[in-house]
């Protein structure tokens, strides 16, 4: 199958309103081209390197989420251009966005990543952290960033029981966050794997690499 044909079948399964992020981490320019021809326009990368130099590559209207980790003293290399960040972890790393995003004489978009796996290797902040950080009004000391969001992982499982809570409970702290930031719509959850999932519990925005591009090597 070509990229066209999997960009195809993806959009068919996508619901109405669900904005797709094309992740196009590891793979080649050119592929992000044909991805591109098809009209896709927002590519997901999750490294601040390949990130800046695919953007330098390409047209410039391609919109670039990270949605990777990214360390603070690395910000600066992505603030001139990234579209939106689903990867805020910490407070820290929101304090540094922001203070890059005022250097660029910008707003930077980011989502916060709410940790709910199982896995210890995900990153994010724990529910009652970020309720707290939200609902004390922690959050608005950071002017130059717009939280816009919540994006999560479900644990990589194939018993999609787990999944459906984990996904079930990001759609739970989304929904409370935006009781203090009505502004905040973007629920980012679902990949290859689990979108179909994640779309049923409620997300409004998934980030798919290689049921696109096919399997990374
Ligand atoms: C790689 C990655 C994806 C896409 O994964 P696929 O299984 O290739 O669709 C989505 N989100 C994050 C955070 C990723 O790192």
């Amino acid at each position: 199958m070509s990229i066209k044909e999997n960009l195809l079948k993806i959009r068919e399964q996508l619901s109405a309103g669900v904005q797709l992020v094309v992740v196009s981490k590891t793979y080649p320019v050119e592929a992000i081209l044909q991805a591109y021809d098809c009209g896709e326009r927002v590519f997901g990368e999750n490294r601040y390197k390949e990130m800046a130099e695919k953007y330098n590559a390409l047209p410039r209207d391609i919109q670039w989420h990270m949605i990777g980790s990214i360390q603070s003293k690395n910000v600066k290399y992505i603030a001139p251009f990234v579209s939106l960040i689903h990867s805020v972890d910490s407070e820290k790393l929101l304090a540094e966005i922001d203070k890059q995003a005022l250097k660029n004489g910008r707003v930077i978009d980011v989502l916060m990543e709410v940790f709910v796996a199982r896995e210890e290797t995900k990153h994010g902040w724990n529910p009652d952290e970020l309720f707290r950080f939200i609902e004390t009004g922690a959050y608005c000391n950071y002017p130059n960033v717009r939280i816009c969001g919540v994006m999560g992982m479900a644990t990589f499982t194939d018993d999609q029981t787990v999944v459906r809570a984990e996904f079930r409970l990001l759609k739970q702290v989304f929904d409370r966050i935006r009781k203090t930031i009505p502004s905040a719509t973007v629920l980012s959850m679902g990949m290859s794997e689990d979108f179909l999932i994640a779309q049923q519990e409620g997300s409004n925005t998934v980030r798919i690499g290689s049921a696109i591009f096919g399997k990374r090597i």
